[in-house]
């Protein structure tokens, strides 16, 4: 069984996905996180990845889903975070699932208003290893540029910067959101508001799953 959590940047899909796997036992797949770690080590995937995350733009669709496709698998149940972003891949993904016989439980969209979001990315911090979210005003570390759970070094990701930012606010609006629309005509799609503290919309979350799982 796959779940999607789907939202915008910034809506706080790896915070919720470290609460569900925590709380479930799901297994998690990042996207984001596959392209930093394949970046940090310097692999052929990481430098074409990092051409285009740099300026914030999405990389090429049959690039993501050859490399989710290579990491899907029937195990466990796993939520998926930041994959699909464009209709191809919605599409990529549906062929994905037949191939390894999947269901998809459902798609949990994350709703934040962008005046808020904004607000979140230039004050976001990240643990560079264990990817614990950190924010300078609503979530600090205890002891500064260290994380809290494993003592990494916690940093502000390039992507993170306010000029990228604005592109990828835009690039999600135009190339993202029309897959809002493709699960809401299938009958899967839950819309839960993401505003709050990360513990309250956990328990929307939480809701969902338990009812549906
Ligand atoms: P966020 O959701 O906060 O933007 P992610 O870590 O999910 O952060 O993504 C960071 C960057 O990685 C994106 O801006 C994009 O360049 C790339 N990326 C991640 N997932 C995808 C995807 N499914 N398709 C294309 N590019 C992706
Ligand atoms: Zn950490």
């Amino acid at each position: 069984m796959i779940w999607l959590l789907f939202g915008a940047p910034g809506s706080g899909k790896g915070t919720q996905s470290k609460n569900i796997q925590a709380e479930f036992g799901f297994g998690h797949l990042s996207t984001g996180d596959m392209f930093r770690k394949n970046i940090k080590e310097g692999t052929a995937l990481g430098k074409k990845a990092q051409e285009f995350m740099k300026d914030g733009n999405l990389v090429p669709d049959e690039v993501v889903i050859g490399m989710v496709g290579e990491e899907l698998s029937a195990e466990k149940p796993c939520i998926l975070d930041g994959f699909p972003r464009t209709l191809p891949q919605g599409e990529g993904l549906s062929n994905l699932l037949d191939e390894k016989s999947l269901a998809l439980g459902g798609v949990i969209y994350l709703e934040v208003p962008h005046s808020d979001l904004m607000n979140r990315l230039t004050g976001r911090r990240v643990c560079k290893k264990c990817g614990e979210v950190y924010h300078i005003d609503f979530k600090p570390t205890t002891k500064e540029g260290v994380c809290d759970v494993c003592e990494g070094e916690v940093i502000h990701r390039n992507d993170d910067k306010p000029e990228v930012i604005e592109n990828r606010l835009s690039v999600f609006l135009n190339q993202t959101e029309p897959l809002l629309k493709y699960y809401k005509d299938k009958g899967v799609l839950y819309k839960i508001d993401g505003v709050g503290e990360s513990s309250e919309v956990f328990s929307r979350v939480e809701e969902i799953l338990r009812k549906n799982h």
